[in-house]
Order: C-alpha cells, then structure tokens, then sequence
C-alpha cells in the first residue's frame, strides 16, 4: 500500500532531494495558496515562497509557536486560520497550467460536480484530534480524507518498523479518546491488516475488563501509555495471568521513563514472556501522525524513524533559533511537507531533544530515514514540571521523576505541594506518597529516597508516606485521567 519498502533504503542524497522537490512543491502549490497564516506571514516578512527550493532555504522562514494556535484576544477561532482552504480563484491564481488542463478536461469529461467531490476529498475536514490541554487550552487538529489516508501510511509505517509479523496480534490500551494516541494505533491496526483490538483503556474497561480482554486475545504486543501498561501487567501478575504469549510492547503519549523498559520486562519474565522487546514512539497532535524505535536489545535505542516524504525535521538552539548541525541537541522544529487540513510549517514543538538526528542507516534495521534520538523532554512535562520555588529553594521537579521511578521497590508515587494548614502565607510543604513491591522494606525506602532527593534537589520532603496500592491509585487517577497525576501542587 505504501513505498516505505524503497523509502526505508534510499541514499542520504536522494533523501534529500526528494525533501527539497516536496518542500518546494507544497509551498507553492498548498500551503502558500490556500493556507490564510501562511500567506500572511509570507507577506508580512517578504518571502516570495517561489524562494524556498532546499531544506537550508526554511532558516528564512519563521517559526510557528504553540501560542499561534491558541484563542487569540480578537480571533476566538485562531486554529481556523492554519486550515488549507482552496477556493477557484486561488485555484487560478496559483496552479501551474497543466493542472489547470488536467482540471478543464475532468470538468469536460465528467462534470462540474465531479471536480467538487475530487477537491471536497483532499480538503474537506471530517476528522480531529486535540491535544490533552494539560498544561494549556486543548487545541484541535483537522484532518481531510487526504490526512486520513497518511494517517493509515504512518499506522502502517510504525508496524513496518516494529517488525509486525503476518500472525501478530495485538491489543491497544490506550484511552478512548479524541487523541493522536488512539487513532493511530486504530489505523496502523486495519492499515497493516492485523488483528488489534482496542479497550479504550482503563476508564472504558477497567483493569479487570483489560485484563481479561488480553487473556482471551493473547496478543503479541501490548500498545499503551507507559504507567498504565505497567499497571495492567503488574495487576495480571499478582493474579498469576500467564503472559508469555507478549513479545512486543509499544508505549506512546508521554515519556518513557530511563529504566522503566527494564522494571517492565522484568516483571513480565515473572509472568512467562521471553525475549520482550520494548519500544517507545513519538508524535505530536500537529504532526497527525507519530513514529517509533525498531527492536533494540533493552539497553540502547535506535530513535524514532521519521517519514521523510511527509515531514522536515530541524533541531533549533531554543534561544537563539539558530539551526544545529547533526547530532546535535536542541528544541525540535517540525514541518510538514504533505498535509491537508489543519497544517502547521517550522513548528517549534518546545520538545527538547540530547543528540538531535541523525541521517546514518540505523544500525539495527538499516533503514536510512532520518533518525531522531529517543531522549527527548516533552514540552508538556517541562511545562508541568516547571522549575519551581519550594522553601525558597528552586526545584528541579523532573528530578523527583527520575528517582522515584528509579527506585526499583517503589510501585507508584505522587509528589504534592501544599501550604501548611492550606493558609496561602504559610510555608510550603512537599509530601511524597507511595506504594511499594510486598517483598520492599518501607523504612529502607524511605531512607533512600530521602537522601537521594535532598542531594539532588537540596529539599528534604516533610514526609514519605507508603499508602496500599488501592489508595495510590485513587490518588494518581489511575483509572479516570487520561494521564496519570504525579505531581499535584495545591498551593494556591
Ligand atoms: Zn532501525
């Protein structure tokens, strides 16, 4: 269905050239004509957009924000303005002559109404997805029956890289929701035409209703968020489920925590299942699309392989905006190249990513698609985690993250700021709660964690609680949140 098969394997310089032609074409054909932000900040800055021909040729181009998309004081609706919308005259106005014969002649041929369903096709919205609204308003991302189809290319591009067999089953966990997440999931399943079942997670069928589904399935692969597929595995367990029947885990929507491939395998060699691989993806709600790590052994990374016939990836220096070289770090810079609908150009994701891409073949599946590197800070947590003032001291909160699911007797936590006696002008206070492996001393936890967030962070907690599994998942909104809460600060 798909030229990734040839794509996967083409030199560095043919890579590059195709880039280029898509770049310059979707310029001048798409995004230029029939997006109304676009053009306006091509006008606005001077750009003639017959200009950009190579990929070097973006510098010149500004960056869109995260803030662009959001309500505007004078435009409620400023998403609108990042949807492709052609009408005929800037049809007339900006298609080559041949296409403009090629449309005569369909007109002559079959008819005015014809040509309308052919365009009403490729730039009609008729499907969404909106991001979490976490840390900011949720902002909504359209897709056209076009931005279908290259949903299903990127579904079926991400099972490619996985290494999904013909027998391979699989069953998805992630929330049933208007999300990237969900959908491309769904859509890599029929796309690869392989048997995925999706539970619209832990909120549609509870943790027993989720694992009884995986036992009747026995699926190949488990697809999910990061903690609640440790939470599924880790509750079939203590029940006995045998799992053996899971080879691949594919985890999506937020971070994969350092260490946590390894907790997780662990636990699921107790239950049975050999040689797991884990692997990790990466997409965004502007990308509509998401791309993901080929089998490694547990311990390095291949990065995500990126489809360089849809995108342009750029790594940034986040203060300066100046463009780093390969495999260097820096703010990630998404451009689409092949988009209807809602379509964002030199989007800056505010993810920031250590080691940049990279365009050597992968060494692990040789593919030569550019490769960005897996450790990458996701703007939402950032965003989350801010640094932020606790006892006067600023804070690092990822800080706690990584401690705390380092700790390898620690099941599931929770950070909490709050005032003393909730009085706005009393100092503040930093709980952390708990819940810890039955073989796990309490008291020796507690000490450790203790020493290891004071050196780290310089803040000693006021105190460590260990609370029963059931309460900790009340805490964190295990089952109800589509992400789980970590971190609460109450102070007001
Ligand atoms: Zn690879």
């Amino acid at each position: 269905m798909d030229n990734w098969e040839n794509l996967s394997f083409l030199s560095a310089k043919e890579l590059r050239e195709l880039q280029n032609r898509k770049l310059h074409y979707f310029v001048n054909r798409r995004l230029y004509p029939f997006s109304p932000y676009y053009q306006k900040l091509f006008l606005r800055h001077k750009i003639n957009p017959r200009s950009v021909r190579t990929v070097k040729d973006l510098e010149a181009i500004p960056f869109t924000k995260k803030e662009d998309l959001f309500p505007a004081r004078n435009n409620s609706q400023s998403f609108l303005d990042f949807i492709l919308k052609p009408d005929e005259a800037l049809i007339r106005r900006h298609w080559p002559k041949s296409k403009l014969l090629y449309l005569a002649l369909l007109k002559a041929l079959k008819g005015k109404e014809h040509i309308k369903q052919h365009l009403e096709k490729e730039y009609r919205p008729i499907f969404l997805t909106a991001t979490t609204g976490t840390a900011n308003q949720p902002v909504s991302f359209l897709y056209t029956a076009f931005d279908i189809e290259n949903l299903r290319v990127s579904g079926y591009r991400l099972l490619e890289v996985f290494g999904t067999l013909p027998d391979d089953r699989a069953v998805n966990l992630f929330p049933y929701a208007p999300h990237l997440a969900f959908w491309q999931t769904v859509f890599a399943g029929l796309a690869h035409n392989r048997f995925l079942l999706s539970t619209g997670g832990g909120k549609v069928l509870g943790t027993q209703g989720n694992i009884e589904a995986i036992a009747k399935v026995r699926p190949n692969m488990l697809i999910g968020v990061p903690s609640y597929i440790y939470h599924i595995v880790r509750s079939a367990g203590e029940s006995g489920k045998d799992f053996s029947f899971v080879k691949k885990i594919i985890l999506g929507a937020s971070a994969v925590p350092s260490g946590f491939k390894e907790k997780l395998s662990g636990l699921l060699k107790g239950m049975g299942a050999k040689d797991v691989y884990v692997m990790g993806t990466y997409g965004f709600t502007e990308a509509k699309c998401a791309w993901g790590e080929c089998p490694t052994q547990m311990q390095v990374s291949s990065g995500y392989h990126t489809y360089p016939d849809k995108e342009i990836f750029e790594v940034i220096d986040p203060e300066t905006g100046e463009v780093k070289k390969e495999g260097e770090g820096g703010e990630l810079v998404y451009t689409s190249i092949d988009a209807r609908g809602s379509c964002v150009f030199r989007y800056r994701t505010g993810d920031l990513v250590k080691g940049g891409i990279t365009y050597e073949p992968c060494p692990y599946c040789k593919r030569t698609v550019p490769r960005v590197s897996s450790e990458i800070s996701r703007a939402s947590d950032i965003r989350n985690l801010t640094l932020s003032k606790v006892k006067g001291t600023l804070v690092n909160f990822s800080l706690f993250g990584e401690i705390l699911e380092g700790e390898p007797g620690v099941e599931e936590w929770q950070v909490e700021l709050k005032k003393k006696d909730n009085d706005p002008y009393e100092v503040d206070e930093l709980y952390i709660y708990l819940s810890i492996r039955n073989d796990a001393n309490p008291q020796a936890i507690r000490e450790a964690l203790k020493n290891k967030i004071h050196s780290a962070t310089e803040v000693t907690p006021n105190d460590i609680a260990v609370l029963s599994r059931k309460e900790m998942l009340e805490r964190v909104e295990m089952e109800v949140s589509n992400k789980v809460k970590r971190f609460v600060d109450r102070r007001p």
